[in-house]
């Protein structure tokens, strides 16, 4: 990666064709147009507290130095700002009069300085690092500079690595937090759409986990067709297949759950029952599990995380198996009891035992005492699911 220190541009310099968009709050360009102040990667302006920007502006003001400022250099010549947009918008409204800041005791814009610190703010100048790369070096970088301060999220760095048409049609549909499907999605998308979050989770769904590869092949593409159709067919899907709304479907992995169902018929009806039943059901442990569960046909009860049974039940059964065991001379297991093997008779130590419902969770049994019987770890796991 080639790097270039800069420390002849000045405030005035960056200030000339300053263009700040009201409604959005973000400064748009700057430098005479050279420089693209907001990337589809950056974070909106959060300086605009009346407090941080007008910070900015007083600092320069009595002369505080203002840190360094990363420009990243395009193929085409244009240049991004990486690191310091906040500090460059808030310098912009200032130089155009839309940031009235408190200076010397009284509120002052730009136009209201005397010439001396008029002067002095138009020259200073800045410290920028241009750096010029590959995808991967400016990557890797990213993530180096990332710890100093700017923090930015895995999918805001991946937005900064494929920055291009795609990235900009996919934030204007998902990153804006003003969008009314924002309500519909975030049923079943967890995260902040102004951190990326449920774009994420569209281009995840989409390339099946390969978020990387599929920016990196769609960088250029002038439309989001492919992506926006697919996300919407899985949360249709989803919506019509589970009537109620429920808190524990917000952030399932429903683009996996859609390429291994969708094509099932489910009837909403009986669905709904069912989830709300187990929602209810006491030994269910993960009620996040209940929408795999009911889609793969209640079979798998592994992903409910049934109740287990306590330490005192499984040693009270153990000890009741295994002085009837001892008595009658056969196996405390009592499968291998059963069977003409050679454990036939085998009195199995508690630590070689795992408990088992007697009737299957998933067939009405309980987990109480009752219900509980030791088997060896061989035929429990050979019985299969609770
Ligand atoms: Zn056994």
């Amino acid at each position: 990666m080639k790097t270039q220190l800069r420390t002849d541009i000045t405030i005035a310099d960056i200030c000339k064709g300053f263009v700040y968009n009201e409604i959005e709050g973000k400064g748009l360009y700057g430098w005479n147009g050279k420089l693209i102040i907001q990337p589809e990667y950056q974070r909106n302006y959060i300086y605009n507290d009346g407090k941080k920007d007008v910070a900015v502006a007083q600092s320069v003001l009595r002369g505080f130095p203002l840190g360094l400022i990363y420009f990243t250099q395009r193929d085409d010549g244009m240049y991004e700002v990486l690191d310091g947009q906040q500090r460059i918008t808030s310098l912009g409204r200032f130089r155009t009069n839309k940031l009235p800041i408190m200076f010397d005791g009284r509120e002052q814009n730009y136009n209201s300085l005397n010439d001396e610190l008029k002067a002095m703010f138009d020259n200073t100048p800045l410290t920028i690092y241009i750096c010029q790369g590959t995808e991967k070096e400016i990557k890797e970088w990213f993530q180096i500079i990332n710890i100093g301060g700017v923090r930015l999220n895995d999918q805001e760095m991946r937005n900064a690595i494929y920055s291009g048409p795609f990235v900009t049609k996919m934030k204007a549909q998902y990153s804006n937090s003003q969008n009314p499907m924002q309500m519909k999605w975030g049923a079943y998308v967890k995260g902040d759409p102004k951190r990326q979050e449920v774009m994420q989770t569209v281009i995840d769904w989409v390339s099946h986990g390969n978020i990387d590869g599929y920016m990196a092949g769609h960088r250029r593409d002038n439309d989001i067709n492919e992506a926006a159709g697919y996300f919407e067919s899985v949360i249709d899907w989803v919506s019509g297949v589970f009537k109620t709304l429920h808190k524990e479907q917000c952030g399932l992995p429903w683009g996996e759950l859609y390429e291994k169902y969708h094509t099932q018929p489910y009837n909403p009806d009986e669905v709904d029952d069912k989830v709300n039943e187990l929602m209810t059901d006491e030994y269910v442990t993960n009620k996040r599990g209940i929408f795999e569960y009911v889609l793969g046909g209640c079979s798998n009860a592994a992903v409910l995380h049934v109740r287990l049974f306590d330490q005192h039940t499984i040693k009270t059964v153990y000890e009741r198996q295994t002085q009837k065991a001892r008595s009658e001379h056969i196996s405390n297991c009592p499968l291998c009891a059963m069977g003409s093997g050679a454990n036939k008779t085998k009195i199995y130590k508690l630590s070689e035992m795992d408990a088992d419902h007697v009737t299957a969770w998933s067939k009405g049994g309980s987990t109480t005492i009752d219900n509980c019987q030791l088997l060896c770890k061989t035929h429990n796991r050979s019985k299969g699911n609770a």
